[in-house]
């Protein structure tokens, strides 16, 4: 957990582009990302992953996609994709939750070439 870099930023020991927080959630924007709009939402618990959660946190799970969900609408994605990495065979690099949301493209024209590009740079998204 120390060396977890999520914490840290939830710690503010680390910088972050942050959107929102309230006392579950922190959501800020992703450092690498794959699309026009990639936003993190996060956990403020530190759990690992998405394999770790229990049936008691059903409840923070639905707040997550409809935290995402207002985040889009904020940022008037008319069109989005949310997903969760779980394992590393599922190509999870950071082990503490996060929900990605990734959209912005402001035609279908763009969503298909951004597809496109996608599969030859061999992203699995
Ligand atoms: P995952 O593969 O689902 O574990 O995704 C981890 C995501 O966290 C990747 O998209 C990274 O680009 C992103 N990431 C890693 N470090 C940071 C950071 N310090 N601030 C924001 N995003 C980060
Ligand atoms: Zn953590």
């Amino acid at each position: 957990m120390a060396d977890c870099v999520f914490c840290k930023i939830i710690k503010g020991k680390m910088p972050a582009d942050f959107i929102y927080q309230d006392d579950d959630l922190v959501v800020f924007r992703d450092t690498n990302p794959i699309a026009p709009v990639h936003i993190l939402i996060v956990l403020k618990k530190h759990v690992e992953s998405i394999l770790k959660v229990q049936k008691k946190d059903q409840k923070i799970l639905g707040k997550m996609v409809l935290t995402a969900r207002k985040i889009a609408e904020e940022q008037k994605l008319e069109g989005y994709k949310l997903f969760f990495n779980c394992g590393k065979l599922g190509g999870q690099l950071v082990f503490h939750l996060h929900l990605h949301l990734i959209g912005g493209w402001k035609t279908l024209e763009e969503y298909h070439r951004w597809v496109k590009r996608r599969v030859e740079e061999g992203g699995v998204l």
